[in-house]
């Protein structure tokens, strides 16, 4: 070690391999807070370069988001407006399931709570106690008010005015993933960040430590760095290609391996949520934007043939197909070290959860906000390796769950697939989780910077598990309070929704 340097000496070069959305996630903060430019001087000595291959191109899929981005966005200073209109985004405050559970079905999960509640407990344990004492308790879902706003096809973002009903909810988007990477693409140049098309065909690594030294491209280019970040998607070209970080296969638990995807025209009203329905071997989803609807059919090709889920595909679009449905493969799993050496997996080089709940995307954030808190230097101590690690290992592994959960709890038996699912081996952790809540109401939640529990109340009634009891110090409240106090508040999420403007209207006023 450089005893001038007592930290092992400065990071003086990124290299971020890749120009997908998680490339340019990673290159964007890291070129706002350390790029070499005019502005920062010789302050920060730092390059940092990315490196994408046009031949290739990118997954060109991945287009709604859960409410964290706003965050990553507002933490790159991102003005929303701007952000809305060179994304073609639109608001999303959910997501509508149809069939899911049974054939018929149908549910809303909602960004936010059912609140603000009685007492100190979960607004769920009192509906509970109601559905017991009162025949035809309306549901649960009329006091979520993104729920409400779905169904109003309303928008508005919430106030702060805690605690209260404006906001008791949250929003994501739904935008053009080639027109997000652009827009990061942009900000990340402008900041410093030096983008370099070529093919990479080689990686050099050290002959003791294996630390990746070199990328060489195609035209003979060759790319030093001291820290390297894999968003090469599927290919995982550093973390498995150079590193063989090895694969944790989940396709046991979650059997979809197959997507198709196809733009199509847009029809009717711009919903402000994202729709998925079941279909016999896999699932649809149906994702509103400005200018078109995206469309994909998620299945596993063990249970049908891509040409019958091609016509499942084209059977589902509500509007003109803009393209040929274009086919993936993927195997749904954890890279078992997204930080090894001095690489960092980030994106689909890192794992890959079927996009049920749009949840790629969160992963990306997570694990470029990780990076960021545990920026090595450049000796890159394994100690930081383990803890991000740690923290993506737990947060992947509830996602994990959490989406098992939408298969495992189904009554369909109307399919293969669906038998399979029903009877399939799930992980002892979402076991419990069902157990717990199917006989006391209560909600195990591993991992609280993840799905928070209104999301598991929502899955879990929403397919069908009502709870045998609830918590007893709810019978402590009085109960004409408790039925005043859900009546009240159904009235107002009702008013309040009333007031709001629909989505559409909302989305011009962003578009001015
Ligand atoms: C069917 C499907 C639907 C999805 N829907 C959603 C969703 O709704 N919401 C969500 O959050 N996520 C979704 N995802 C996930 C989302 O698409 C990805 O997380 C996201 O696009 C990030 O991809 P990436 O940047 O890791 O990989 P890619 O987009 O594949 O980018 C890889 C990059 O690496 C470059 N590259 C590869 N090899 C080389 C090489 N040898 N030399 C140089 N460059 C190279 C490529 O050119 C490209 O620039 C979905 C995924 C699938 C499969």
């Amino acid at each position: 070690m450089n005893t001038s340097e007592p930290n092992g000496g400065a990071i003086r070069k990124i290299v971020i391999v890749g120009g997908g959305t998680a490339g340019w996630m990673a290159a964007a903060p890291l070129a706002q807070r350390l790029a070499r430019n005019p502005a920062r001087g010789a302050a920060s000595p730092c390059e940092v370069i990315l490196i994408e291959s046009p031949e290739i191109g990118t997954i060109g899929v991945g287009e709604a988001t859960l409410p964290t981005i706003r965050f990553y966005n507002a933490a790159l200073g991102l003005d929303r407006a701007d952000f809305v209109r060179k994304t073609k985004a639109t608001f999303k405050v959910g997501i509508d399931f149809q069939d899911w559970g049974h054939v018929g079905n149908r549910f809303f999960h909602g960004f936010g709570g059912y609140g603000p509640t009685l007492g100190k407990y979960p607004s769920h344990m009192y509906w509970l106690r109601m559905a017991k004492e009162f025949d035809n308790m309306p549901s649960l879902e009329n006091w979520s008010i993104s729920s409400v706003m779905a169904r109003e096809m309303k928008f508005t973002p919430p106030t702060d005015a805690t605690p209260s009903v404006t906001d008791a909810y949250s929003y994501g988007f739904q935008f053009d993933a080639g027109l997000y990477a652009n827009y990061l693409r942009d900000y990340a140049v402008e900041r410093g960040a030096e983008r370099i098309e070529g093919m990479i065909v080689e990686v050099e690594q050290h002959p003791e430590s294996g630390f990746i030294t070199a990328v060489k491209l195609r035209d003979g280019r060759r790319i030093e760095g001291d820290l390297f970040i894999d968003c090469s998607g599927f290919r995982a070209l550093l973390m498995e290609g150079a590193l063989k970080a090895g694969y944790d296969d989940w396709s046991e638990q979650l059997p979809c391996n197959s997507a198709l995807a196809v733009p199509c025209a847009s029809s009717g009203p711009l919903t402000p949520y994202t729709r998925v329905t079941a279909k016999d071997s896999g699932w649809v989803w149906r994702i509103p934007l400005q200018h078109r609807t995206g469309n994909g059919h998620v299945y596993s090709n063990a249970f049908t043939s891509d040409e019958a889920a091609r016509r499942v595909l084209l059977d589902s679009i509500d509007g003109a197909a803009l393209d040929e449905p274009r086919q993936l493969r993927f195997v749904t799993g954890r890279r078992r070290k997204s930080w090894y050496k001095n690489c960092v997996a980030v994106g689909l080089s890192a794992g890959f959860v079927e996009p049920l709940e749009s949840t790629s995307i969160h992963l990306i954030e997570t694990a470029v906000g990780k990076l960021l808190e545990l920026f090595p230097d450049r000796d890159c101590s394994p100690a930081l390796a383990d803890e991000f690690n740690r923290f993506m290992g737990i947060r992947y592994e509830s996602v994990r769950d959490f989406i098992i959960l939408h298969y495992k709890l189904t009554k369909r038996d109307d399919s293969e697939f669906w038998r399979y699912c029903a009877n399939m081996r799930i992980p002892d952790s979402l076991r419990h989780q069902i157990e717990l809540f199917r006989e006391t109401g209560r909600v195990a939640v591993y991992d609280p910077h993840s799905f928070a529990e209104p999301s598991f109340v929502a899955m879990l009634m929403g397919l069908g598990v009502m709870p045998k009891r609830y918590d007893p110090f709810v019978d402590q409240a009085d109960i004409r309070q408790v039925h005043g106090h859900f009546a009240g508040l159904r009235d107002m999420v009702a008013q309040t929704v009333a007031r709001m403007p629909g989505h559409e209207a909302y989305l011009a006023t962003q578009l001015q």
